[in-house]
């Protein structure tokens, strides 16, 4: 059964483990330290999503969690409709950036600052925790209050500096894969958070770059099935980044949790090609309600469910 594959434990790790070459991350020896944890997304205490949104959500605990969101957060309208879609078609989370790492500096940078004054309001009205990408230890403060799950971006995975200022937290962190990182150099880059303390480390496989030009994005759904083997990290798959093209969105969702990965994040927009930032990519409500429903056809054939937030009472 799948749910017994994506909880690795000491006694079901493979013999050689503890073979691994010393050169390798200590993640490899992870399973020691996390084995059978879930990681908890807490709401902040204190922010006002806590009242009447959801009290939390598990991920890596064998159901298939569904993120998504905007690229980027573009206004409160934006936001409010795209959260409402989702959390209606099945998402436990939501995704949208607040600050955007854009290769051309003339792109849409994100609303930054100015997003965090509707941000909260949001949440309590659809009550879904929200995933950002956190660019800049500089952000933390109002990060802390507004965002439940900080991801670092693939232009970031190399960030030690900002890597060990997240573990001092005690929020999960999306730790994305960069483009051109070994699945070895990514584990390391997971314990930089870990050795901080913050043992709430997802990993966010998103393509890497390769030869091949049909895609944004290769995505290498080798690495899931080898991390849901040989560490105890949930791994989420990042299929919109991971391909660039909205036909192929649907498949390698499909494959990805195939593979074993605990959940996927997926870009969705109201208005697709007019989304400020990666709108070639992003999914209308339409098309991410029907992958969903392939989505929850293909983990409940391998004795999945979808991951549902639970409600503060
Ligand atoms: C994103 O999630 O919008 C993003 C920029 O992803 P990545 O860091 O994987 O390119
Ligand atoms: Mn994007």
């Amino acid at each position: 059964m799948m749910s017994e594959m994506t909880t690795t434990t000491s006694k079901n790790l493979p013999n050689n483990l503890n073979a691994a070459p010393a050169s390798m991350g200590t993640a490899h020896r992870l399973p020691m330290l996390t084995a059978n944890r879930p990681v908890k997304i807490s709401f902040a205490h204190g922010s006002s999503s806590l009242v009447s949104g959801p009290s939390e959500v598990l991920i890596g605990d064998g159901r298939v969690a569904l993120i998504a969101g905007p690229c980027a957060i573009e206004s409160h309208e934006v936001l409010l409709e795209t959260a409402q879609a989702v959390k209606a078609s099945g998402a436990c989370c939501l995704r949208g950036g607040i600050y955007k790492m854009r290769t051309s500096p003339d792109s849409f940078q994100g609303l930054g600052e100015s997003a965090f004054s509707f941000i909260s309001e949001v949440k309590r009205a659809v009550g879904l925790p929200l995933a950002s990408e956190i660019t800049d230890p500089r952000q933390l403060g109002d990060f802390v209050d507004s965002v439940e799950m900080f991801q670092v971006g693939s232009r970031n995975m190399y960030n030690y500096e900002l890597l060990k200022e997240l573990g001092a937290l005690n929020k999960p962190v999306l730790l994305k894969r960069a483009f051109a990182a070994t699945v070895d150099e990514w584990l390391k880059a997971a314990d930089y958070v870990v050795k901080g303390g913050n043992e709430n480390v997802i990993l966010c496989e998103r393509g890497i770059r390769t030869f091949e030009n049909t895609s944004r994005n290769t995505l290498d759904l080798n690495s899931v099935a080898y991390l849901k083997m040989h560490s105890s990290y949930p791994v989420i798959v990042d299929p919109s980044h991971g391909t660039g093209r909205p036909e192929l969105i649907g498949p390698m969702s499909l494959a990805a949790i195939a593979a074993g990965a605990d959940g996927l994040i997926i870009e969705v927009h109201p208005h697709p090609i007019h989304a400020l930032s990666d709108a070639h990519q992003a999914l209308s409500f339409d098309q991410f309600a029907a992958i969903v429903g392939d989505v929850r056809r293909v983990a409940e054939a391998l004795g999945r469910k979808l991951t549902t937030v639970e409600h503060a009472t």
